[in-house]
């Protein structure tokens, strides 16, 4: 079977289900009193396709696996009826921030870019943790901003990187659809005792032999594909039918201007 399908990725979740592991929200993580318990963090950052974001909550559900979803603050992202609908499937919203890159590197507008999105995205559902976007063609750490500022003065329980404690955590990130960290450069584990996987069944057998007792593990579901397109779409159209009506309102009133104009 292909890697990074969502036919694998409910493979993943049905050994993590089968697992004695707990799977913990970012925020439940920081919540709750972790440091004996066996659990598993999962964390998803929405790039790009929110539409596969959904999918991939939809799977978890199945498996009554509640994780955290980042949210970007940009067009493509952005659609209050997709977000809405991961939430409602008890997921955790957070924010995705990228706004050091967005101010260029100005702190003082950055932090007011982040307080405008995070009020934005606070209108569909209830934020408690942030997380940042490393975007590879900018030169700036978003996270920067919190050696400036501080996040819980603005309601924030924590930061998906600043506040977990990764040293002592093990770390698989599918950043640029591998496991591997061989070509990862800002996004690599931290802590010495960290096993190297190579693919989705790596990880899978090691959640099988429970070896580890707390993982955090963050998947794109951006960089997954679906085996059947046709079921993705359906779900997307039957599930969420405003997004549907919007895009087609968005497309006829586009291409009826241009036919007229
Ligand atoms: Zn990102």
């Amino acid at each position: 079977m292909r890697d990074f399908t969502f036919a694998k990725y409910r493979e993943l979740c049905r050994a993590i289900s089968d697992s004695d592991y707990k799977v913990l929200t970012v925020e439940e993580y920081l919540n709750s009193n972790s440091n004996k318990s066996k659990f598993i963090i999962l964390r998803h950052d929405v790039d790009l396709k929110p539409e596969r974001s959904l999918i991939a909550a939809e799977i978890e559900n199945e498996f009554e696996i509640r994780s955290t979803y980042y949210i970007r603050m940009t067009d493509e992202v952005f659609q209050p009826e997709i977000i809405k609908g991961i939430a409602e499937l008890g997921h955790e919203i957070g924010y995705h921030y990228e706004v050091l890159d967005k101010a260029k590197g100005d702190f003082a507008k950055a932090i007011e870019i982040f307080k405008r999105e995070l009020n934005e995205l606070r209108k569909l559902c209830e934020i408690k943790t942030i997380c940042m976007h490393g975007n590879s063609r900018t030169k700036w750490d978003n996270k920067d901003l919190w050696k400036l500022y501080d996040f819980r003065e603005l309601g924030m329980l924590g930061e998906a990187y600043l506040s977990v404690d990764l040293e002592n955590i093990v770390y698989f990130s599918d950043t640029a659809r591998t496991w591997s960290p061989r070509y990862k450069v800002k996004d690599l584990a931290r802590n010495p005792e960290n096993p190297i996987i190579n693919s989705t069944d790596d990880l899978i057998e090691l959640i099988k032999s429970e070896e580890f007792h707390q993982i955090y593990i963050l998947m794109h579901p951006d960089d997954w594909c679906d085996d059947f397109g046709k079921w993705l779409t359906n779900l997307v159209t039957r599930k969420f039918k405003n997004v549907a009506k919007y895009t087609l309102g968005w497309y006829w009133r586009n291409f009826s201007n241009n036919k007229n104009g």
